[in-house]
């Protein structure tokens, strides 16, 4: 195109050429008080609001699904970012250049205007770490990771401080993802591997059904758990009967040592009832995609506590779900505690998540105890109950915080404006029956709506002869599983009768499980016809 012709039709007056960046710059990165250069995601402009990308990166990053070779990050399409492993070479103009890197949600962000000149040759930028989470054993992951190779995704999770990053192989029609990378028993980055042990990448797989749901298989050992879909389009290859479900590959990955998420939680769901009430299921997970202001969703939530207020002890994890560079790794991430004196290992993490000792998180951090007890405990408590001491402490780098929600059983029980960056009390708390409790964090970005930024797992609160399910709760939950049936039953492309029959046997035990529950607690309820029965006649 004629640069006449561009000015011809420019509407905001004549162009102007933008300086030349011809000043080859080494930029190091390093702890403070150390020479030790650290990786980090990485941000450089000039003047004219140019992005200015590492001479080995894309100038201008792909945002296309699964086509994010080059270690970028568009950051809501608008401010392009890049990982750097400590030490990058870029060439700048001369004069103004501004500055901003961060790393994870421990470490302050930074952002300064640098002055290149002829002379510059070298720049150090030292960063620093202000919260202590990991040094009290907390370890931040992302449980929902695709497409990256395994030393990407390290270079990545290490620029981002997220210590645990689960990479999923997939199938997504005649396209198979991530499959050679999976061997069932390697995790990148630990000592074993060569590693420093401190930023570790596992290959799982997600295995999927457009109607019943989707699965995360973490860490688990072996051999791939396939077919890694089923059902025909959209997840599997056309004509692909329905011949495994969600609630068997759970129980499948457990076998094999690993650790089971529902994923981007709580869609598609036909069978998540069900793989929860066959408590074949370690978590569920809050999902951002490339959305880094609308927060943990509470559609996401309400569907969660339902299952949490009939007993089902399923812990929270963060996953981003990242399938291109329109997702940085751990926008939103799992914290998970790591057990008293235990070093930090994938296994560690592993048993951190299966004991509910997690929140999730897009930036606050959080560590609360009730009477003493970490998120994933059980208290007992005699008949009649009595009250709970609830403490808890907060602190925040990136996103300021707004008020703080204790959830009991599902409702709001108390309420607290919070200090923007940190902040920290104590409640005490009546139990006259079996309850849950879980904090719930609100923040909120200069200019943008507030959001849930932060959750906790819960802790369990039995009192003696007092757990009662929600009749409310439980049919939804019962109807649910009587919808997977009725998919199994009618649209879903029919298996060979023996997978069926296996199938439908999984879904009908599910739902006696919980049923007859429910009947022992002398609850009434309404029935589909599909599965009245004649004690209600
Ligand atoms: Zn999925
Ligand atoms: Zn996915």
């Amino acid at each position: 195109m004629p640069v006449a012709k561009v000015q011809k039709q420019a509407q905001a007056g004549p162009l102007r050429a933008i300086a030349p960046a011809t000043q080859r710059v080494v930029l190091r990165t390093v702890e403070k008080g150390s020479r030790r250069p650290v990786p980090v995601k990485l941000h450089l402009h000039g003047e004219a609001g140019e992005y200015l990308a590492p001479v080995d990166r894309h100038r201008l990053p792909n945002p296309a699904w699964y086509e994010d070779w080059s270690v970028d990050f568009l950051n809501q399409g608008t401010h392009w970012c890049t990982y750097v492993p400590g030490e990058t070479t870029v060439d700048l103009p001369l004069g103004r250049v501004y500055l901003e890197i961060s790393k994870g949600f421990e470490i302050k962000p930074i952002r300064k205007v640098l002055q290149v000149t002829p002379a510059t040759r070298e720049i150090t930028v030292e960063i620093e770490k202000v919260l202590p989470w990991r040094e009290r054993g907390w370890v931040s992951a992302d449980t929902h990771v695709h497409f990256l190779s395994p030393t990407s995704a390290l270079l990545e999770g290490s620029g981002e401080g997220v210590n645990v990053v689960n990479l999923l192989a997939s199938q997504w029609g005649e396209l198979m993802t991530n499959v050679g990378d999976f061997d069932g028993h390697t995790t990148h980055g630990s000592v074993e591997a060569g590693g420093d042990g401190e930023y570790l990448v596992r290959v799982g797989t997600e295995n999927r059904q457009h109607v019943l749901g989707h699965i995360s298989l973490l860490g688990y050992e072996g051999r791939i758990i396939a077919p890694m879909t089923t059902g025909g389009p959209d997840e599997s290859a056309l004509g692909d009967p329905v011949e495994c479900l969600l609630t068997e590959w759970a129980q499948q990955c457990r076998r094999q040592k690993g650790v089971v998420v529902l994923p981007h939680f709580p869609n598609p769901r036909a069978e998540h009832a069900a793989s929860i009430v066959s408590e074949a299921i370690d978590a569920v997970e809050m999902t951002s995609w490339g959305d880094l202001y609308s927060g943990i969703s509470p559609y996401s939530l309400a569907d969660w506590y339902r299952y949490l207020n009939c007993g089902y002890m399923v812990a929270a994890v963060g996953g981003t779900d990242k399938m291109s560079a329109n997702t940085a790794v751990g926008a939103v991430r799992t914290y998970a505690r790591i057990a008293d004196g235990q070093p930090f290992t994938y296994d560690a993490w592993k048993e951190a998540v299966r004991a509910g000792r997690t929140f999730v998180t897009y930036g606050p951090l959080l560590e609360w105890q009730v009477e003493g007890q970490l998120p994933g405990s059980r208290i007992k408590m005699h008949k009649g109950g009595g009250t709970v001491s609830v403490a808890w402490n907060l602190a925040s780098v990136t996103v300021p915080m707004s008020r703080l929600e204790l959830i009991v059983n599902g409702e709001i029980r108390e309420s607290k404006a919070l200090r923007k960056w940190e902040d920290a009390g104590e409640w005490t708390v009546k139990v006259d029956r079996t309850s849950w409790l879980a904090l719930l964090v609100r923040g909120q970005h200069a200019g943008r709506p507030e959001m849930i930024a932060a959750h906790s797992s819960p802790v369990m609160v039995e009192v003696a002869g007092t757990q009662v399910i929600p009749a409310a709760d439980a049919i939804t939950i019962l109807e649910q599983i009587e919808g997977a049936l009725a998919y199994l039953d009618t649209i879903g492309t029919r298996a060979e009768t023996e997978a069926y029959r296996r199938m439908r046997l999984v879904l009908t035990s599910a739902h006696r499980s919980l049923h007859n529950r429910l009947h022992q607690q002398g609850s009434f309820h309404e029935h589909s016809p599909l599965t009245d029965h004649p004690e209600h006649h």
